[in-house]
């Protein structure tokens, strides 16, 4: 098939199809303009070695910048970490490479540093944001991300078929269910012995392969500020989407770690008339800053009784919303929120993941009609909702974001998360290029 082209229109010499092209001569060039012919040539020329150029470039490039190797931490026994070396991968047409800028740590890292859910190395790391350094060609075509855009990437590695993808639920599909499937990719999880090894953000690099969950990064947000997003996500997830926070909702948040400041935030932002926040004598600074945030009332559970004080702020009704975000408490939060839901019809996310519940309170969970939830991650449709929150600025979400860490402190980064390492950490940003 030869193409017809008028050589002096751009958007006609854009449209050739350079692999339906042998040579010029198999041009068809009405009229008389074969003198625009090297226009047309140029083009062709440049379609056919960008990928070849732009290859060489990002080699030569790394050669530079002496990154053949990528530097990452690597968990490698309960709380143990070692930093190691991993090749550059091989970018097929359909996957990109990102360079890390800020990988969150949360109560999850904590969690799984000490108790490690695998004996195979692991690069964890699983809120993740950073810039598109390299995007196969289709990557782009596909997915809509160039090179040079800031992204945060969700830690769960779709399959792209199953139902609960195609909604956008991609932490529910099999793909990336790490305890069901022993084939499952989740960022922050996989085993890096699995090729190409980046599946974790305490490195300078990761691997998107094309079914990676990537959002774009609104304008005007810093990585480290963006580096809030799975939280947020949470909060968007959880409170409004499980809860039903909504206008003039009262809602009890009970732990006021990043967790729980983030669902303050949304629960506010969505219409909470009431916010209860709970925390420990240690979270001082954290409750200082829930109220910044919007909580109206906190409650240091070690100085009051903390039922009697929701019965006394909410005039003995109780809550209509109760929000789970302690770490390691045991069956305490869930006793607590279930008294402290209103008489009739509250709702109460949960998140325990303790083998058995002793005396559960099922008697009463029943007689006041209470709908239990349990928090699991997020959905495409909250990140990029908390992403909009985050780029309105309305709420100084600075406060949030305390403290950074380089890749060599990944060890102390993650305790301090936990509560023994450095004080008052409320989210910690891991800059891998630190
Ligand atoms: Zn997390
Ligand atoms: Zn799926």
């Amino acid at each position: 098939m030869t193409p017809e082209v008028y050589a002096n229109r751009i958007s006609d010499r854009q449209n050739i199809d350079p692999n339906a092209v042998g040579d010029l001569s198999d041009l068809k060039v009405p009229g008389n303009q074969s003198h625009d012919l090297p226009a047309v040539a140029f083009h062709l020329l440049e379609s056919w070695y960008r990928d070849f150029i732009h290859t060489a470039i990002i080699k030569f490039q790394a050669r530079e910048n002496k990154l053949e190797k990528v530097l990452a931490a690597v968990r490698t026994g309960p709380s143990q970490t070692e930093i190691r070396e991993f090749p550059i991968p091989d970018i097929p047409e359909d996957s990109a490479l990102m360079k890390m800028e800020v990988a969150g740590i949360c109560g999850t890292d904590v969690k799984f540093y000490k108790e490690p859910p695998t004996k195979s190395p692991v690069i964890m790391g699983h809120e993740n944001i950073g810039i598109v350094e390299r995007a196969g060609r289709e990557f782009t075509r596909r997915k809509g991300f160039k090179e040079g855009d800031l992204v945060f990437v969700e830690h769960y590695v779709m399959c792209g078929k199953c139902e609960w993808c195609h909604l956008g639920e991609y932490r529910h599909c099999e793909n990336t269910d790490w305890r069901h499937n022993p084939e499952a990719i989740r960022y922050g999880y996989t085993s890096a012995e699995k090729a190409p090894h980046l599946w974790g953000g305490f490195a300078q690099y990761v691997y998107l392969p094309w079914n990676a969950v990537v959002h774009h990064v609104p304008k005007g947000i810093t990585p480290e500020l963006a580096g809030l997003v799975t939280p947020m996500a949470n909060g968007v997830e959880w409170s409004l989407f499980d809860g039903g926070v909504g206008y003039n909702s009262t809602v009890l948040i009970q732990g006021p770690g990043q967790q729980g400041l983030s669902q303050t935030v949304i629960s506010k932002q969505a219409g909470a008339s009431l916010i209860i926040i709970t925390g420990t004598s240690k979270d001082r600074a954290r409750l200082e800053v829930a109220k910044a945030l919007g909580a109206d009332y906190v409650i240091d559970v070690q100085k009051e009784d903390p039922l009697a004080r929701v019965k006394e702020i909410t005039g003995g009704r109780g809550v209509d919303i109760v929000l789970d975000c302690t770490a390691g408490a045991g069956t305490m939060p869930i006793l607590f929120g279930v008294d402290a839901l209103k008489r009739r019809g509250g709702t109460i996310v949960v998140q325990g993941e303790m083998p058995d519940f002793p005396n559960f309170p099922i008697g009463k969970v029943t007689v006041k009609g209470i709908t239990m939830k349990s928090a699991r991650g997020h959905s495409f449709r909250a990140c990029e909702l908390a992403l909009e929150q985050i780029a309105s600025k309305r709420f100084p979400l600075e406060k949030i974001t305390t403290h950074r860490f380089g890749l060599k402190d990944v060890d102390l980064a993650i305790k301090s998360v936990g509560g023994y390492g450095v004080p008052d950490v409320i989210h910690a940003s891991l800059l891998p290029w630190k």
